[in-house]
């Protein structure tokens, strides 16, 4: 199980040594919105979103894509010798715009120094051939492309409940459709959405197992405050898993186990901003989490 090593800042070919590149992404904000928000699918967005969570610092303010790229360069100066960055546009739905505008957003990216290539995160029926084929002809010109996609649950009662407007079958024909132009995907999946048993979320690893994915990234659902999600726990935490730092823990070991060896976790929990985060509050980075993690699957193999 520690082949699925985390690749979150860089790719398989990255070793750090002083002549190959380190890869780090650079989260970015590139102005984009969210079907679940604007009225297309929805409005007041997923019960469980509070888009102020999204963001680094550098990321704020407004400032442009090559403006906020320049400054996670800055922050990630030095950390290594030899550097190279992806552009992780990682707020809202980044496909979520005509093809003129993703392809004008995304050129910025890669316009700016040391940028090699593109990270997209986005909603699974935000994707369609289009996107994808601009993707492909981004990769032409040696770019690396990859796409993120919220799928959050493959339960439809749960994205009924969470109000996130898409179903399971868009998320599946996502996954597919992405395999087909060969763009790798991460899938992200939130662990302790309401009315789920632990035994519903072990469950699902049969159906992701099936589904053609390069890598996941997990997060323990987080009940951040003012949220419709924050009203519903208040009044009704029985019916959501209360995870502890060692429960969740125990309980993404026993998932992971249960999933192919080719999938990459690159994300094991996440964190929000203290004074936003009510539960549950582990009190540590996601980087100790996943060390608890790593050290429990290598006991169990
Ligand atoms: S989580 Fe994503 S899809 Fe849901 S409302 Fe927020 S930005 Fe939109």
């Amino acid at each position: 199980m520690v082949a699925k090593e985390s690749l979150d800042n860089q790719s398989k070919y990255s070793h750090q040594t002083n002549t190959v590149p380190k890869l780090q992404k650079i989260m970015l904000d590139g102005g984009f919105t969210c079907p679940n928000r604007d009225g297309r699918v929805g409005r007041g967005g997923c019960s469980f979103c509070q888009c102020e969570s999204f963001n680094p610092d550098y990321c704020r303010d407004n400032k442009t894509i090559h403006e906020q790229i320049e400054a996670g360069k800055a922050f990630f100066r030095g950390k290594y010798s030899n550097m190279k960055y992806l552009a992780y546009f990682q707020a809202y739905s980044s496909t979520y715009a005509s093809l003129d505008v993703l392809r004008q957003r995304y050129e910025e990216a890669l316009a700016v120094e040391d940028v090699v290539g593109l990270v997209i995160a986005t909603r699974p029926d935000c994707i369609d051939e289009n996107v994808l084929s601009l993707l492909v002809s981004i990769r032409e010109r040696n770019y690396s492309v990859a796409i993120e996609l919220g799928c959050e649950s493959f339960y439809d009662r749960t994205l009924e409940r969470v109000n996130r407007g898409h179903t399971v079958a868009q998320s599946i024909t996502a996954i597919q459709m992405c395999k087909k132009y060969a763009i790798p995907v991460t899938i992200h999946l939130i662990l302790g959405l309401p009315g789920e048993s632990r035994e519903d979320i072990l469950a699902q690893t049969e159906l992701i197992n099936s589904l053609p994915i390069d890598a996941l990234k997990l997060h323990q659902l987080q009940i951040l405050r003012g949220t419709p999600i924050a009203r519903e726990w208040e009044k009704n935490s029985a019916d959501f898993l209360s995870f502890t730092l060692d429960s969740y823990s125990e309980f993404v070991a026993e998932f992971v186990n249960r999933l192919r060896d080719d999938i990459c976790i690159e994300r094991y929990a996440s964190s929000a901003p203290k004074d936003m985060l009510l539960a549950p509050r582990f009190g540590v980075k996601p980087s100790v989490v996943e060390g608890h993690i790593k050290k429990l699957l290598l006991q169990k193999n």
